[in-house]
């Protein structure tokens, strides 16, 4: 799968539902939308495309409130010179109410004009019907 086309979105601008989804999917009204607006996300690569773009989009609410309150740091943030130019799901599983999800993610800095490529494995756990991000394994 590849994602090689998603553009970078302006820091703190609401997406229309029409728009496309920064991540890379559908269009956001029926990608990452309703997970960034509250909705429990489907499964962990659902939540994680949406704490994609979240950080495309700086939405720090979304991220503190998807972060497994055990490794959450106290201080959540973005970096607002890092813009993220594209995202790529390699693989992804869920067994019970642990999941996986394998991505590299695009990035430049605004500041320097470095870019760069970062890879992760994120472990997720699903707490009371609801998927949360972890750590990077
Ligand atoms: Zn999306």
């Amino acid at each position: 799968m590849s994602f090689g086309a998603a553009a970078s979105v302006p820091r703190g601008r609401r997406l229309n539902a029409q728009a496309p989804c920064p991540c890379g999917g559908a269009e956001f009204g029926s990608c990452c939308g309703p997970v960034l607006a509250g909705a429990d996300a489907r499964d962990p690569e659902a939540l994680m495309r949406s704490r994609y773009t979240a950080f495309a989009l700086g939405d720090v609410r979304h991220l503190r409130d998807t972060w497994s309150p055990r490794t959450r740091p106290d201080d959540v943030g973005v970096d607002t010179d890092t813009d993220w130019l594209g995202l790529t799901v390699e693989a992804s599983s869920a067994a019970g109410d642990e999941g996986r999800v394998s991505f590299r993610a695009r990035w430049r800095d605004r500041r320097t004009g470095e870019s760069g490529t970062l890879s992760e494995h994120s472990r997720f756990q699903r707490h009371s019907g609801r998927w949360y991000y972890v750590e990077a394994v």
